[in-house]
């Protein structure tokens, strides 16, 4: 395997539960010894798909420690007045903020006790697809030496050495869709109490049309606060380039944030701007010699929480095939990018309607009427009628689905709230009978 990032340390302890011989190599010299920059999310939001994966392994427990539930949405406008939107509607229903580097560690930690091998320090630089000869090269840059590997399976996430040699060597055609926003991170620090000094338990947003502010919480009572901002243009990243103009910025934006940012000029120069966007791969393996999986295969805007969730349910999904179709890894990774291709389109998709969702849409009263309406028709159709955002977040139907459901759930929100301001003035009975008309009465069962 090459990386032992999120899905990468995953999947080898799958593997090597199944008793396979699982080798490791990973460019960066090992976190759980050495501090490494972490170049980007310091936390991230753990959801159901992923939770389910790490469960299946057994890891699920110790991974829990690191978590802190987020119940909802915690909007911040521009007075500093709060409103908390919750994310389900029962209280299991709740996303997990998780440290990267801490659940990296874990996942390394349970791969090697498992079985598997990690070389760190070793950058994939190229595959040979003819001679199945895999290309290393060590992090002094020096030496460079090759090994037989077929079956790799490539976790080198977004940028992946594998899917450019696969460009490279056999003409894959593949599409990276860079957003023109980027994102910078910033730190909330603990309260002088040791405290979270905002509610610890929601992830908070300053939706500002178009860009935003938001922040997770950490174990240790602080907060990371990622920025999403255009690129060029007024503002962005490149409208902010004088300490007086970032601080006029953010107090004329984020008043109730910058009072709990004391370090946002240090901060915001010397950290990276980072980039997102969304690759489109044509193809994810390579006879019965390759696979891409995770950001390898599907890298996709942050959005909606899911690109290591979805990671994680590939780890699961490919641990089925290999279960079907034992020994055949031809077979195997077929079947694995048949079926999974088109739900990483859809979470892909999804994702970047949530940009604009969190950042501008939350803001209407419609959209917040919507919300609600959603958790009603869910108390009366449960199993039927599923908010979008929980079949993705908190169910396990297959993504592709959750959007076809989605757009028919839309439709129905849109024709029962376009003439009306409240809850209370709701047409149940209508609502009731264009549901059985269009969902029916079959409750969806993951
Ligand atoms: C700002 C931001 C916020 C996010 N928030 C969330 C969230 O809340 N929830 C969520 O589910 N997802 C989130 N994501 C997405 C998530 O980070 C990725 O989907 C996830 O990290 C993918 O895991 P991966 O293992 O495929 O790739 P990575 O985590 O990128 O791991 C790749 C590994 O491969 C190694 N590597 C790279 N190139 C080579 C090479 N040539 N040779 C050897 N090793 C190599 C790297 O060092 C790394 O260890 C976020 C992403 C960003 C950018």
């Amino acid at each position: 395997m090459i990386g032992a990032g999120l899905a990468g340390s995953l999947l080898a302890i799958f593997l090597a539960r199944r008793g396979f011989k699982v080798t490791v190599y990973e460019r960066q010299p090992d976190m759980r010894h050495h501090t490494i920059p972490a170049g980007r999310s310091i936390n991230l939001a753990l959801a159901h798909r992923g939770i389910r994966a790490l469960k299946h392994v057994g890891i699920f427990e110790q991974v829990s420690k690191l978590l802190i539930p987020m119940r909802g949405r915690m909007l911040h406008d521009k007075q500093g007045r709060t409103a908390l939107t919750p994310y389900g509607r029962t209280p299991t229903e709740v996303i997990h903020s998780i440290s990267r580097p801490g659940l990296n560690k874990l996942l390394m930690d349970a791969a090697e006790n498992a079985g598997a091998r990690i070389h760190f320090g070793q950058r994939c630089d190229d595959l040979d697809f003819d001679s199945g000869n895999l290309q290393l090269v060590e992090d002094s840059g020096r030496h460079s030496h090759t090994v037989q590997a077929p079956p790799v399976i490539a976790t080198d996430g977004g940028g992946s050495a594998v899917r450019q040699a696969m460009v490279k060597r056999l003409g894959v055609k593949v599409v990276e869709d860079l957003l023109p926003h980027g994102y910078k991170e910033l730190t909330i620090p603990a309260g002088a109490d040791g405290r979270h000094p905002m509610e610890r338990e929601a992830l908070h947003i300053w939706p500002r049309g178009g860009y935003m502010l938001i922040a997770l919480p950490n174990l240790d009572g602080s907060f990371t606060v990622t920025l999403f901002l255009p690129a060029q243009g007024i503002p962005s990243f490149a409208s902010l380039e004088k300490p007086a103009t970032l601080r006029a910025f953010f107090a004329n934006n984020f008043p109730d944030a910058l009072q709990f940012l004391p370090d946002l000029e240090n901060e915001f120069y010397a950290h990276p701007t980072g980039l997102m966007g969304t690759v489109h791969s044509d193809a994810w393996h390579v006879r019965d010699q390759v696979l891409l999986l995770g950001d390898a295969a599907h890298a996709m805007v942050p959005f909606h929480g899911q690109g290591m969730n979805c990671a994680f349910e590939d780890c699961l999904i490919l641990d089925r095939c290999i279960e079907k179709y034992a020994g055949n890894w031809g077979k195997v990774f077929t079947e694995f990018e048949s079926q999974r291709k088109p739900d990483a389109e859809a979470i892909a998709a999804m994702a970047l309607e949530n940009y604009v969702e969190m950042r501008d849409a939350v803001r209407d009263p419609k959209f917040q009427l919507q919300k609600k309406l959603g958790f009603l028709l869910e108390e009366r159709h449960p199993g039927v009628f599923v908010p979008r955002y929980s079949l993705v977040m908190f169910h396990h139907l297959p993504y592709s689905e959750a959007q076809r459901r989605g757009a028919i759930q839309q439709q129905i929100l849109d024709a029962l709230t376009a003439h009306i301001g409240s809850i209370e003035a709701v047409d149940i009975k209508q609502a009731d009978a264009v549901i059985y008309e269009k969902l029916g009465t079959r409750k969806i069962t993951t």
